[in-house]
């Protein structure tokens, strides 16, 4: 029941999360802070799921130790702080919150749109260094310009609508056909893009093919006078050939929030040409925005993680959902009602290997299979089946059974 479930929450996550777990009458023990290799290893022997941010390495020393662990949730964007291969190995899912800061990062652009298009970045520090330079040459209303959107997913179709509200014209490059909100148009090439838009903006992933998407070929094809900015990457610009652009006076601005080599702490002095060797080039120049990261870093996003995250491990803990999971194969079925009498829903976790479904439905082909569905990721694969007029003595041997094929991973069973 789910009164037995206890759930370890480390780092201060979200309080929307703590509310979501007590609703379900889970046993949470929260910690405002991280927890030492060995207190962890003492604290995740017992639990059920365990709950983190960014400081806490779950390494497959930690996860060893864990007995009864089904799932993890990282309360953020990363998952690198947890070894998500040895977590799959052993049956335990791995959610992150990729999408709770769209919003944020949409917002933090149209911010700096209208920073650029007003030199705002360079009148608010001429201001606090004693200066008054009131000027309107080269400063423009941005209705009625054109935003170029590279990559129209959470984030750039989200950016789409707000700026359509500013009156700006939308066009986008994706490499999906995606359905335009509002008025926005779909553009077949990234030259088409960059030819027609006064502010280009990159909200893809980190990959191959955006490595240095903008280069200095790119910013050659761009109109004259017009804006770059990055809020996704710092692989997808490449910084140098954008610094030789505004020198060239082609580019008349750009807003970074994201660089190739970002500093792990905060503090003075962090962000310096021993990490990213163009700062100082950078920073010399008109019309440059820079921030550190902070395109999601809101107290919205903050809650909306708690929400996402821990909406994510219930409905895996309840009725094993794995949709969203960043190491594990997604399945989910719909309509599993426990309170029903004589239904069972099986979660069988398994080595992806030949032979698997025949031994397994031949131990449930004794049943009503209501439902069933698997599905693999690498060795790992997971199999859902809803089974009804099954009583208690049924359910026991269906586990015992399965529990005993060679290519359980681990099982849960649902009644
Ligand atoms: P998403 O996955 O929802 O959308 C990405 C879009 O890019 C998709 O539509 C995809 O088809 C498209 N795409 C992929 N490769 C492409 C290519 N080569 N050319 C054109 N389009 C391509 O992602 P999202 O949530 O919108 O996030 C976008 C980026 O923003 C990610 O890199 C993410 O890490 C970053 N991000 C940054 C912050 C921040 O604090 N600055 C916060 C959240 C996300």
């Amino acid at each position: 029941s789910t009164g037995d479930i206890k759930i370890l929450l480390l780092e201060n996550v979200n309080q929307t999360a703590v509310e979501i777990f007590n609703g379900q009458g889970y046993q949470v023990e929260f910690h405002k802070s991280s927890l030492s290799e060995d207190e962890l290893i003492e604290k995740i022997r017992d639990v059920h799921a365990v709950g983190i941010r960014s400081k806490t390495r779950l390494t497959e020393k930690v996860l060893k130790h864990a007995k009864n662990l089904v799932v993890i949730g990282c309360f953020c964007i990363g998952t690198n702080q947890v070894d998500l291969d040895y977590a799959a190995k052993i049956g335990v899912a791995v959610f992150n919150s990729p999408f709770s800061n769209s919003r944020s990062v949409a917002e933090l652009i149209m911010a700096e749109v209208i920073s650029l298009a007003r030199q705002l970045g360079d009148r608010s520090i001429e201001m606090h260094t004693g200066t008054w330079n009131k000027v309107a040459s080269k400063c423009w209303e941005v209705r009625g310009k054109t935003l170029g959107i590279i990559g129209y997913g959470h984030i750039g179709s989200q950016l789409s609508v707000l700026a359509e509200a500013f009156g700006m014209q939308v066009l986008y490059y994706d490499i999906v056909t995606i359905m335009a909100l509002g008025t926005a148009k779909q553009v077949s090439t990234l030259d088409k893009l960059l030819s027609e838009s006064d502010f280009v903006t990159c909200h893809v992933p980190a990959t191959e093919d955006t490595k240095n998407l903008l280069s200095a070929p790119q910013f050659a094809a761009m109109k004259d006078g017009s804006y770059v900015l990055n809020a996704s990457r710092g692989t997808v610009i490449d910084i140098p050939s954008l610094i030789q652009a505004i020198k060239a006076g082609k580019i008349a601005g750009t807003a970074l929030d994201v660089y190739p080599h970002e500093p792990a702490k905060n503090g003075a002095g962090a962000f310096n040409d021993e990490l990213n060797s163009w700062i100082s080039e950078l920073v010399s120049l008109p019309n440059v925005i820079l921030t550190p990261h902070i395109g999601g870093s809101t107290e919205e996003a903050q809650s909306a993680i708690g929400i996402e995250v821990a909406t994510n491990l219930s409905k895996y803990i309840n009725e094993g959902a794995s949709v969203g999971s960043v190491n594990f194969p997604e399945v989910s079925l719909r309509g599993l009602d426990l309170d029903q009498e004589n239904v069972v829903r099986v979660l069988y976790i398994h080595h992806n290997v030949p032979g698997v479904l025949k031994t397994v439905n031949n131990i449930l082909s004794n049943h009503n299979i209501e439902k069933q569905f698997s599905d693999s990721s690498g060795d790992i694969a997971y199999l859902m089946a809803d089974i009804s007029s099954v009583n208690q003595s049924d359910i026991k041997d269906i586990y015992d059974q399965l529990n005993a094929t060679e290519y359980k991973i681990s099982i849960r069973l649902l009644y």
